[in-house]
């Protein structure tokens, strides 16, 4: 039925690669922020002269935004001929590090094989051509479609996304009625559909000490020793029960359908860098400690937050001198899209069309950009969606699949066809 879209959709495989090969050249590593401005012009000339109407944005006085690494957004729309619903796709154009371990250039965006090599490549360069192949291959063979299409490539998602979609959406780039429906490609498979994402509370633990002579501690209090009675709790009490809470969610890895908390830091007493050769053996009057703690829809934040300042006002009560303070450093509610949503629905189109089967749908583990959709933006048709093995990403040797990508470009030119043509074929 939508023969013309999918051979439309082959007709450009080449390009498709070539794209994906060119936005890897970009070395756009985040922090610090590197190659934004070039990565951005080359996306938005290259939806300029398919005649979409292209903004650059940058997200001033944001984390890590300086006139060296200016966090520079594009956002590009092409109107139909007549109004109708809105289709964002939404894609981070920032990569972590290469760090260590590669075979190859991690960017010179390799084609080999079947598969283009880089960083970036499946998370998520990969998915941003295929949303713009799409969208060509779309407007190819409805020129005379309905509604808008939008595309943009945002920053700083691997960073918290604040000089990205947040920043956007404050400023009303995610808001109805200028969009109706967000699909964000990131690497979640082609043949799965990821509806949100746990919730996610940061904070920071200190316990309080008080400085004396390292020879005579018992003149002191030491702040270490609190935070040792601190993780003594954690491992009796708060571990086994986070481990008791299974979600209904279907979370992927299985691992993460439970609550989990990680320990990101601790940091006290003197410091562990002797090459100054001036340290002095004092006993620690503060020690800090950074928890990441990842909740499910099940939960509310209160409780989330009050398993630990439980903890640790019982150890106020019981042990002698202990003192604390707790500061929040992020929090992020659990996001789930309904199954029936008109995104969900029109991406479960294609996938049934191009796989024969319907897809599976999934939750990631930790966030990305739909939680500012959702919260700033308010637009909860909202899903992830896109080519490349979720395990690949952020790993050496990171690659995304050519047959893969076209398929998925196949998926998101049918998603199109239903939320804005209202019609499978
Ligand atoms: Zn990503």
């Amino acid at each position: 039925m939508n023969e013309r879209l999918l051979r439309a959709v082959d007709d450009r495989a080449d390009d498709l690669v070539a794209l994906t090969a060119d936005l890897i050249r970009f070395p756009t590593v985040n922090p610090p922020g590197e190659a934004y401005r070039p990565c951005a012009e080359y996306l938005g000339a290259r939806l300029k002269k398919l005649g979409f109407e292209t903004e650059f944005i940058r997200a001033e006085g944001t984390p890590g935004d300086t006139d060296r690494y200016p966090r520079i957004n594009v956002v590009a729309r092409l109107k139909g001929r007549s109004s109708g619903a809105c289709v964002h796709f939404n894609s981070h154009i920032d990569v972590v590090e290469a760090g260590e371990g590669w075979t190859v250039d991690p960017f010179a965006g390799l084609v080999k094989d079947g598969r283009v090599y880089g960083r970036g490549a499946c998370d998520m360069k990969g998915g941003l051509a295929a949303s713009v192949i799409a969208a060509e291959a779309f407007m190819e063979v409805y020129p005379d479609f309905p509604g808008a299409i939008e595309i943009s490539g945002t920053v700083d998602e691997e960073s918290g996304g604040f000089g990205g979609v947040a920043h956007l959406a404050k400023l009303g780039y995610f808001s109805r009625p200028k969009v109706d429906h967000v699909i964000i490609p990131e690497p979640l498979n082609k043949d799965r559909i990821c509806l949100g994402h746990r919730g996610v509370w940061w904070a920071e633990i200190e316990t309080k000490g008080e400085i004396a002579h390292g020879s005579m501690p018992f003149l002191g209090d030491n702040a270490v020793r609190h935070m040792g009675a601190v993780l003594q709790a954690f491992e009796d009490e708060l571990f086994p029960a986070l481990d008791r809470k299974v979600t209904r969610m279907p979370v992927v890895p299985e691992g993460a359908r439970r609550s989990t908390m990680n320990i990101n830091s601790i940091h006290g007493g003197q410091t562990e860098d002797f090459r100054p050769g001036l340290p002095s053996p004092n006993v620690p009057d503060w020690c800090r400690l950074t928890i990441d703690r990842r909740f499910l829809l099940e939960e509310d934040i209160a409780t989330v937050k009050g398993e630990v300042t439980g903890i640790l006002e019982r150890l106020k009560r019981e042990r002698k001198k202990f003192d604390y303070e707790i500061r929040d450093l992020m929090e992020v509610l659990p996001l789930m899209t309904e199954r029936d949503a008109p995104v969900v629905k029109a991406v479960a189109r294609g996938i049934m069309e191009i796989f024969d089967r319907a897809p599976e749908y999934v939750i990631s583990p930790g966030t990305y950009d739909q939680k500012h959709v959702a919260r700033i933006g308010h637009i909860y048709d909202c899903i992830a969606y896109g080519p490349g093995i979720l395990d690949l990403a952020h790993r050496p040797d990171e690659w995304v699949g050519i047959a893969d990508m076209v398929e998925s470009a196949k998926v998101m030119a049918i998603g199109l066809n239903v939320l804005l043509r209202g019609t499978t074929g």
